[in-house]
């Protein structure tokens, strides 16, 4: 299909999950999928194609409750949307909660003005990127201690080696630690974004000591990752990356590590599932991860979802 054709509009409801079943998104951005279907909105009336309406956070907290998403973890992972995640999980007690955390993109770039990208690539430097990067993590632990209800997550930290240079890796890698500390003084579980990094995350979560409940958000590691990852007693949530064609080490790993340690996201408005790849993700599109979940494992959908919803509460605590 060409570029021209693509279709822009939001992807069709998938059909609801069986009657008294509930899950939570592990892991989604919505403040974020507004200005995205808005992008998506400007190309279609470009193209002569139908307008891309608007859907704020309680309308996809309505679509989504509509399929059997009951609640959603929101993550706020750049300094000036770190309140933000807050505000959402304190308009919407008990559907909403927050995850911290400076992203490792962020990490790299707080208090280093000037300083050369990866690859002689300039930097994407916004004002707050002037904050040295303690000063941000420090209001991340402020936040989390001051909203104990609300903020359920330190994440998504971790190390991002997709065109990182050497310089940007170190100061990576000292950012995860940091919040690995963070996370263990806080006592709350940690969600892990890995990029091209699973070595190094691996090597640095053994080093220092993982969290009690260390989660791998959008997973993508092979099935040797997925045994280091069991044998540690390490989650796996799984976004619709698993339900993409060339991810069949995806689908083996949720095996290896059972039904007992895995999750399920969004990661809206990114990542969205088969066979609606390229729209706009938001929560109510979980159904159909849990579907190609379903389909790994070779078992009813439901049995999936419940397993995810148990494990999400004895995670998160929600
Ligand atoms: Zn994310």
């Amino acid at each position: 299909m060409s570029r021209h054709h693509r279709n822009r509009s939001w992807a069709p409801s998938p059909e609801p999950l069986p009657e008294g079943t509930e899950v939570v998104d592990d892991h989604t951005h919505m403040a974020s999928v507004v200005p995205f279907a808005a992008e998506m909105d400007r190309q279609a009336r470009d193209r002569g194609q139908d307008p891309v309406p608007v859907r704020d956070v309680d309308r996809q907290l309505e679509d989504a409750r509509a399929v059997g998403v009951t609640g959603a973890i929101d993550v706020g992972c750049e300094l000036p949307n770190l309140r933000r995640a807050v505000d959402l999980a304190l308009e919407h007690p008990g559907v909403v909660h927050a995850a911290l955390a400076i992203h490792p993109n962020e990490a790299v770039l707080h208090g280093h003005r000037g300083s050369p990208g990866p690859d002689g690539l300039p930097l994407d430097y916004r004002p707050w990127h002037d904050i040295p990067f303690e000063d941000a993590l420090a209001e991340v632990d402020r936040l989390a201690r001051s909203f104990p209800d609300q903020v359920v997550a330190i994440g998504e930290t971790g190390m991002d080696l997709f065109r990182t240079g050497a310089a940007s890796a170190g100061l990576q890698r000292q950012a995860f630690r940091d919040h690995i500390r963070l996370a263990k003084e806080l006592g709350l579980p940690m969600q892990i974004h890995d990029r091209d990094a699973h070595a190094e995350v691996v090597e640095t979560l053994l080093a220092d000591g993982a969290p009690e409940f260390t989660v791998f958000h959008s997973y993508s590691g092979d099935e040797a990752m997925a045994r280091v990852v069991a044998e540690q007693g390490w989650y796996l949530s799984l976004s619709g990356t698993v339900s993409y064609k060339g991810n069949e080490q995806i689908r083996r790993s949720l095996a290896i590590v059972g039904l007992d340690h895995i999750m399920v996201e969004t990661d809206a408005p990114y990542l969205t599932p088969m066979p609606y790849r390229g729209r706009t993700n938001a929560p109510y599109m979980i159904p159909y991860t849990l579907r190609a979940m379903a389909d790994a494992l070779d078992i009813p959908i439901q049995e999936v979802a419940r397993a995810t919803r148990r494990t999400t509460e004895r995670v998160y605590g929600i």
